[in-house]
């Protein structure tokens, strides 16, 4: 066994000037040398409050340093971080606590007596972490020592859990190892050019791969800097990136940033990088950036079960509505619902193989064995096509599939001709039951100005797509439902109009 800490010692454990700021925001700067110092002293936390190796440490808290430095924490200490999206309530934490089995976890003080209620297990370890960084973690930790020794941990040792956002079911815990994501770093870093001179705004969530893994462990692989807020608000994106020189966003980020008239080619004339993600970045958005800032966006593909898959080049053509080509080390085929790769060109599923790719749903080997196919390839459930060009273009997720009398239609086909019209924001179109076609194409759509009516969609598409293609029903409405990343929710669109054609 080797006396290292795989993922620990390259991303976090390497000199960097300690006096450099490894985190900055409003309440000032933290330097590398005092963020190991707390990073220890969390670590001595966890080991008096009874941690051993490869014990679930869940954490649901607002975002903050002291946060962060936790999850450095845990996996120097040999644990397994399992971070939790702050937006879900006691009863499904009750589930995600007794699924992962956390022997310690950490929760805002608002939350502790629900949460001692929902635990009968007096071993597990409760502490708290507020918003303001107070609670009786850190209570305890400035107490401990400033300093730890590492744990060993090995590259196929388990470093994370993430329950899948996954909107129907049972949410599934992605089992990823210290190999999984300090590959995926690696590769980042050199396909993106990120450097110790790299100050990133970071303004994603903490508890998703996004936010902790692709900007975190690749700021401090590189010893870089982060401008580290609390959440995206377009005020506090526009006074920082000043300051900035990357950043990294779900689409909505870029959206709302080209909502404010000073977000112009000025403000943005230093910036090295903008990254896109987690959900589907509109051409439109695309070119609309570009023509403000004479940047263009990178869009990449990820899933918390695989770390990031794709991305448009740094350095060749940035195409507005793909996701770009396999990161190196990433083997990606398109196949059919057998595992068979289609024809050049064709829609089929995304598959995927590589050390980025998770090992299993945590205590589900139905599931798990369900997602790959025996040759080791994972099955994503996101459909897609391959272009003349080897880019990657997501066309939905599987089970947004439509079959309306038999005939499949792709909801994005149908999605990117309505947005394209004049004064449409943006569109969703979803299946919902139909007695006669089974299912029924029906969009919903968010207008600019009511001056677009049914008649101009409908004239739209009439000779563009196929009959079957072509929505059932047009409904207009305010905005779509999205969770924090940015994902449109179908499923609640689906539920909402699923009497539509009964009634
Ligand atoms: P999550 O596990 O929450 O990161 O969600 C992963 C899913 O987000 C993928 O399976 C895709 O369906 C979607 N996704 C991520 N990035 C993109 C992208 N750039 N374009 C379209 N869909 C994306």
């Amino acid at each position: 066994m080797s006396s290292s800490n795989y993922l620990y010692d390259s991303v976090f454990g390497h000199t960097v000037d300690s006096k450099k700021s490894f985190l900055i925001n409003q309440n000032g700067e933290m330097s590398y040398a005092s963020f190991h110092e707390l990073v220890n002293q969390l670590a001595n936390t966890l080991k008096v409050s009874g941690l051993k190796i490869g014990d679930r440490v869940a954490v649901q808290a607002e975002k903050s340093n002291v946060q962060i430095a936790l999850y450095v924490a845990t996996i120097k200490s040999g644990g397994v971080y399992l971070p939790l999206n702050t937006d879900y309530t006691a009863n499904e934490l009750e589930y995600f606590l007794k699924d992962s089995e956390a022997s310690i976890v950490v929760i805002d003080s608002k939350n502790e007596d629900s949460i001692k209620k929902t635990i009968r297990n007096k071993s597990v370890k409760i502490l708290t972490l507020n918003e303001n960084e107070t609670g009786s973690l850190t209570s305890l930790s400035n107490k401990q020592e400033k300093v730890f020794d590492t744990v060993p941990r090995n590259p196929e040792d388990l470093a994370a859990i993430l329950y899948t956002s996954g909107t129907t079911g049972r949410s599934k815990g992605a089992q990823l190892s210290h190999n999984n994501l300090l590959s995926n770093t690696k590769v980042l870093k050199d396909f993106w050019k990120f450097n110790e001179n790299d100050v990133l705004l970071h303004m994603l969530p903490i508890y998703h791969t996004h936010g902790l893994f692709v900007a975190c462990n690749l700021l401090a692989y590189v010893g870089g800097s982060m401008i580290f807020l609390p959440k995206f608000d377009s005020q506090q994106a526009l006074t920082w990136m000043k300051r900035a020189n990357t950043m990294m966003g779900v689409p909505t980020f870029y959206t709302r940033l080209l909502k404010e008239d000073l977000f112009d080619k000025k403000l943005t004339e230093h910036m090295r990088l903008f990254i896109s993600g987690s959900a589907p970045l509109l051409a439109e958005t695309h070119i609309e950036f570009e023509k403000r800032t004479d940047k263009k966006i990178i869009e990449r593909y990820g899933m918390t079960e695989t770390n990031m898959n794709t991305s448009n080049p740094y350095d060749g053509p940035r195409i507005a509505g793909t996701v770009g080509l396999p990161l190196p080390g990433v083997e990606l085929r398109i196949a059919d619902n057998k595992g068979q790769e289609v024809d050049k060109g064709e829609i089929g599923i995304i598959e995927l193989r590589g050390d980025n790719v998770f090992g299993g749903y945590w205590e589900m080997p139905e599931k798990t064995a369900e997602s790959f196919r025996e040759d080791g390839f994972f099955i994503t459930g996101d459909m897609a096509r391959i272009d003349e060009n080897g880019y990657v273009i997501i066309v939905g997720r599987d089970k947004d599939l439509i079959i309306t009398g038999g005939l499949n239609v792709y909801p994005k086909e149908v999605e990117d001709l309505i947005d394209e019209i004049n004064n449409v924001n943006e569109s969703a179109v979803i299946a919902v039951p139909h007695p006669d076609f089974g299912e029924a194409v029906v969009s919903i759509i968010v207008r600019k100005q009511d001056s677009v009516n049914e008649k101009d969609i409908k004239d739209h598409l009439s000779d563009k797509i196929a009959k079957f293609k072509q929505p059932k029903k047009i409904i207009f409405a305010d905005n779509l439902p999205r969770n924090t990343m940015g994902k449109v929710q179908k499923s609640e669109l689906r539920k909402k109009y699923q009497d539509l054609f009964n009634s």
